[in-house]
């Protein structure tokens, strides 16, 4: 691991507040990382993740534009996974982004996730006027594939007001249009991300509806294969879920994290809408191996 100087250099040279799950043009969001940082810069923050889905392909322009604004940059990641019928989010920080291992897998998810997408743009084109180069114009050239590209193409036909609209109706899997995408099953990402000398917490982990939360036997099958903990304080966390959260996290020591979700014009989230405390920031950079955070100068 390069920049350890001392025995104290790991101490918290990064200040609050904190937000570690934001999304850049890279995969979902909407912009180029660099104006992410400038975004959560200009609403107060002072320490970010760029957390993309199944790519580290940001890291480098966000951690040029968090040096030049005086902010502290965990690169990180959010890796696409599979519990069951669910889809599991695990955010992933300070791995070595070249992991070979590891990089194969994301590579693989990428990869399925193009091929899934103009599935689901076939299936779509068989009763609206939608191709695949709709959803080409509105993708970043190598990004992520998600279904945010597939609704911007949507509301760029007039078939659609915005992504939450086109989510609640030709996209929602109850039309019949929807395809699943290859990944990994949680504890393979657990294994992948700790091996790479990263840190995961799982985003968002108790949504209502479909996904619902793993059930606690898994959640602590998990932490025993080294789950470092949940992002608890997240917009579609349910009240409940969040108190179930909460003790498991006293019962077993996890970190527990606070973050927007931004995604730049593709949700309603703002970057800082929820943050992370200076002591959970600090679990997380001591217990990563992979990559040091990026300090201001
Ligand atoms: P995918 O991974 O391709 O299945 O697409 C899931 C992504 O869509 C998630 O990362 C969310 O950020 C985004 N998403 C899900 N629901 C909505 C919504 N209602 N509005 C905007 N984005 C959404
Ligand atoms: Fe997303
Ligand atoms: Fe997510
Ligand atoms: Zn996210």
């Amino acid at each position: 691991m390069a920049e350890v100087e001392g025995a104290r250099s790991r101490a918290p040279r990064f200040s609050g507040p904190s937000d570690l799950h934001l999304h850049s043009a890279r995969s979902d969001g909407t912009e180029p990382p660099a104006e992410v940082i400038a975004s959560a810069h200009r609403h107060g923050l002072r320490t970010v993740a760029l957390t993309d889905h199944d790519t580290t392909a940001g890291w480098a322009e966000a951690a040029e534009a968090a040096g030049s604004l005086g902010m502290t940059l965990l690169p990180g990641m959010e890796f696409s996974a599979k519990h069951e019928w669910r889809s599991v989010h695990l955010l992933s920080y300070l791995f070595d982004p070249d992991d070979t291992a590891l990089r194969a897998e994301t590579d693989r998810i990428r990869g399925d996730r193009v091929g899934r997408a103009e599935r689901i743009v076939s299936n779509i084109s068989r009763d609206y006027d939608l191709t695949w180069e709709d959803v080409l114009a509105q993708t970043t050239r190598d990004a992520t594939v998600g279904r945010p590209h597939i609704a911007d193409a949507l509301v760029a036909r007039g078939l659609a007001r915005d992504r939450g609209e086109a989510f609640d109706g030709i996209l929602h899997p109850r039309e019949g249009y929807y395809e699943p995408h290859y990944a990994p099953d949680p504890f393979r990402v657990v294994e992948l991300v700790t091996s790479a000398g990263g840190v995961v917490v799982v985003a968002h982990p108790t949504p209502s509806g479909r996904s619902r939360m793993m059930p606690e036997p898994v959640l602590h099958a998990l932490i025993d294969a080294g789950l470092a903990g949940f992002e608890i304080d997240h917009r579609e966390n349910t009240e409940a879920g969040k108190r179930v959260l909460r003790r498991i996290a006293a019962d077993r020591d996890l970190i527990v994290t606070g973050s927007s979700d931004y995604h730049g014009r593709g949700k309603p989230n703002i970057p800082g809408e929820n943050t992370t405390s200076d002591a959970m920031v600090e679990r997380i950079i001591e217990r990563a191996t992979g990559t040091s955070p990026v300090y201001p100068a």
